[in-house]
């Protein structure tokens, strides 16, 4: 048996108090302010609009949502294709109060602590703290939960494996005749991906011969502030057909990895593309834009080709430590904006929002585009997809308008 600590939530006995007191979804959506719409409610299911994931793009209708109570649980789910929303009654509140889902697949640390004590007022019949409400940062992932984790150049590396991936890039095929077919489409339909701007970034195609574990990948390298090697990381080349099967099959399964990193490696705490921005990037360049930070790699490297600087997270979301060097970067080159220019796509515009959010705390911060933009033209559009026409006269001219 475990020890209870000092401020223990029974986590359990509430939710169970809770559904006992009914009208969960009313009164969770009342504790907030939130509307819900219209609500079905039966003796054991209550349906509702999808007003999370999936309802940013389009109105779903009013029975999208089931949710459940059976025994001492409630669990909810959104039928909505494509949409794979689904939790308990902590969960459920975490979207009404934040818009967003939780870090993890499930609430952990802060976030769970955050919640508890809200279902803790809610039962109760309290107002909701304002307390709460300054911690609404999704915890730690797995980067920024270890405080002592960080990077270690491979030259710098005590293990000898590592220090012999160095030049790994000496592999690198660059030229579309000499790659696999998949490798080979998977450029031609970058046509920003030429030779020279993958020697420029240190990417290109692993052949399947190449001995190593990325052997086969379109790989990426990740270098430091100054240049140094951190990590080599790969574009797993069969993404688009594994998604699509594991679509087929529902979520059931675990869903692939558009990139593949090594063990060991905390991309939460660096920016993809900060030694190319330092050594590219000028102030004036930077005042006029502020610092752009996009999702992926590609979305640096075309903008790169561009002629506009960037940096990525590698992610849909932004980490503490990433929110920092973000700030600390706009400081140095501009007066200290940070424009975020992620996918316009519903996990990209989620991201955008909890990314503005935490650097609103440290620095100025802008949207560098939105799907407003141009009649909605760049809706669902990626910055790797961006031409120099639709730069020049869209997005920059709206950006320093
Ligand atoms: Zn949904």
């Amino acid at each position: 048996m475990t020890e209870r600590k000092r401020g223990y939530i029974d986590v359990d006995a509430l939710q169970e108090e809770l559904a006992e007191q009914g009208d969960v979804v009313e009164r969770i959506a009342g504790f907030y302010g939130v509307e819900t719409g219209q609500l079905h409610t039966t003796a054991n299911e209550t349906r509702m609009a999808c007003q999370f994931a999936c309802g940013k793009t389009e109105a779903t209708g009013d029975r999208a949502i089931s949710l459940k109570t059976r025994g001492d649980a409630t669990l909810w789910r959104c039928f909505h294709y494509g949409c794979t929303v689904r939790g308990n009654v902590l969960t459920l509140m975490h979207w009404m109060k934040h818009d967003r889902p939780p870090a993890g697949d499930r609430l952990q640390g802060r976030e769970f602590k955050e919640m508890a004590e809200d279902l803790k007022a809610l039962v109760r019949g309290e107002p909701r703290t304002t307390k709460a409400e300054s911690h609404n940062e999704p915890t730690s992932t797995k980067d920024t939960a270890d405080k002592s984790a960080f990077n270690i150049p491979l030259k710098d590396s005590e293990n000898e494996r590592a220090r012999s991936l160095v030049n790994l890039d000496e592999k690198f095929v660059t030229d579309v005749a000499e790659m696999s077919p998949q490798a080979a489409s998977y450029v031609r339909s970058r046509p920003y991906m030429t030779p020279e701007i993958m020697q420029k970034f240190r990417c290109g195609y692993l052949p399947q011969d190449a001995g190593s574990l990325l052997r086969g990948h379109f790989v990426y390298g990740w270098a430091d502030q100054h240049g140094d090697i951190l990590t080599w990381f790969g574009r797993n080349l069969n993404y688009e057909t594994q998604h699509r099967k594991w679509r087929r099959a529902g979520d059931s399964s675990k869903e692939p990895n558009k990139f593949k990193f090594v063990k060991g490696f905390h991309r939460g705490l660096v920016l993809y593309g900060e030694n190319v921005f330092r050594s590219e990037a000028n102030a004036e360049q930077v005042r006029d834009m502020g610092v752009i930070v996009v999702e992926g790699p590609n979305d640096v490297i075309n903008l790169n080709a561009l002629g506009v600087p960037a940096v990525a997270v590698c992610s849909n979301t932004v980490t503490e430590k990433q929110a920092d060097k973000l700030a600390a970067l706009a400081c140095e080159f501009s007066n200290g904006t940070v424009s975020v220019m992620f996918d316009l796509d519903r996990q990209g515009e989620n991201g955008a929002g909890q990314t503005v959010l935490k650097l609103a705390q440290r620095c100025c911060v802008r949207y560098a585009w939105t799907t407003s933009l141009s009649d909605g033209r760049f809706s669902d559009r990626q910055p790797e997809s961006v031409t120099p026409e639709e730069w020049e006269k869209l997005i920059y001219t709206a950006l320093t308008a």
